[in-house]
């Protein structure tokens, strides 16, 4: 029998995971991104114990978490430096952290190994619900399943008019590395995830290994002191002088500034051709879940294609898939999107406010659903 076929828009995390995921069951997968590498945008990523499951499903774990920072404890901190809330990483839910570039060359090495083919330089401007994907300049590919992976202004989306809303955060982040030095953390900060607070200004720092940080540096698009590239140090230094150290370095490796999408859909497929990832379940950084959601998503929709021998039986096979990830995805969108409420709060409102949230077992529960749940086409630990 022919191998069905897939293509793909989008070689971003969720791209390259549903490509392994298909092509491991059989497919013959290619995929078309548009820059002229497999690029990642940003910086560091925490992957929570589900996004670690799916790459050990995929056979990317090794590669993706060589040498990644294994944290004990999430920990928010107040304008004062104060600990508002510190989470120990238990033990069967791991949360590790590691370079993007890391991440998507583990997944493109898993491509290449299940024989997905990549092709760059290809931007897809739009698809049809025949499993069809349409070029810039001209020209179209056919194939039993198309998948539309290109973000959050995915043209997957568009053409086929999936789309319920696109809301843009008043929030942004600015994303960069610094080289880690000896001394960088004093004793209290040594294994931890630090988030600090100062007014609507963030500052999360997160060693990714032996050599490098991951800091993220939040606040409102309205701050335009903040939210400048080149960083403006004098005035984060002032709202974090514990990490100036750190600040002072920024500059060594690219930096952007983007707010963030929330983006919904009334579905995820028409006929033959779906969305995955931020394209169509983009969420806010807060649960830093986005990633693991498209990599979750993207293994759950190859799973659900498994019993499908023609083209014909893929639309129902992908709304079954729908319909068996939809309320994950869509509780991590709303509790990620509710924590970022606390940005707006003032300072000791937010220290009251995040404390008493997650003594309470069930708003942890709900913070952490998403980490805790078991992949579809995964084998829990043990
Ligand atoms: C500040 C910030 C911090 C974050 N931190 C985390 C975190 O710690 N953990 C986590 O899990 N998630 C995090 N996320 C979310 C995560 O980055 C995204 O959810 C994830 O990258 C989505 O993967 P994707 O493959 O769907 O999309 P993307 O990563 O955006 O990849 C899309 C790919 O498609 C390509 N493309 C776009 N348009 C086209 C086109 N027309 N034709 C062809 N190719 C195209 C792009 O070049 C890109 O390669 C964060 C997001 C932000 C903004």
């Amino acid at each position: 029998m022919n191998k069905l076929t897939a293509i793909i828009a989008g070689g971003g995390i969720g791209g390259l995971a549903c490509a392994a995921a298909l092509a491991q069951r059989g497919w013959a997968v290619t995929v078309y991104e548009r820059q002229e590498e497999l690029r990642a945008v940003g910086a560091g990523i925490y992957i929570w114990e589900n996004g670690l499951r799916v790459l050990e499903a995929l056979g990317a774990f090794d590669a993706a978490t060589k040498n990644a920072f294994h944290g004990t404890h999430f920990e928010q901190r107040d304008n004062h430096g104060d600990i508002i809330d510190s989470a120990p990483i238990a033990g069967g839910n791991r949360l590790l952290t590691v370079p993007r570039s890391q991440l998507l060359a583990a997944l493109a090495s898993v491509c290449k190994k299940a024989g997905v083919e990549i092709v760059t330089n290809a931007e897809v401007t739009g698809a049809s619900s025949r499993g069809e994907l349409f070029f810039a300049g001209g020209g179209s590919h056919q194939a039993d399943l198309a998948v539309g992976v290109d973000g959050v202004w995915s043209k997957v989306r568009e053409s086929l008019g999936l789309e319920r809303s696109h809301e843009q955060t008043v929030e942004g982040a600015l994303r960069t590395m610094v080289s880690a030095a000896a001394g960088d953390f004093r004793a209290n900060d040594v294994g931890k995830y630090i988030e600090c607070w100062n007014g609507p200004r963030r500052f999360l720092v997160t060693p990714v290994n032996q050599e490098q940080t991951y800091l993220a540096l939040t606040c409102p698009d309205s701050d335009r002191d903040a939210c400048v590239v080149p960083v403006n140090k004098r005035v984060w230094s002032e709202s974090f002088p514990q990490w100036t150290h750190l600040i002072e370095r920024i500059g060594e490796f690219p930096i952007n500034w983007g707010v963030y999408s929330v983006t919904r859909c009334h579905a995820w497929s028409a006929g033959r051709t779906a969305i995955v990832g931020d394209a169509a379940h983009a969420q806010t950084p807060n649960l830093g879940q986005g990633g693991g959601m498209a990599m979750q998503n993207g293994l759950a929709m190859a799973v659900a294609l498994e019993s499908v021998n023609n083209r014909r039986d893929i639309p129902d096979a992908l709304e079954a898939w729908e319909k068996g990830e939809r309320d994950i995805v869509e509780h991590c969108q709303r509790w990620a999107s509710l924590y970022g409420e606390v940005t707006y709060l003032p300072d000791d409102v937010r220290t009251r406010t995040i404390r008493g949230a997650m003594s309470d077992p069930w708003v942890a529960g709900q913070v952490f659903r998403a980490a805790n749940h078991a992949p579809v086409g995964t084998v829990p630990p043990g």
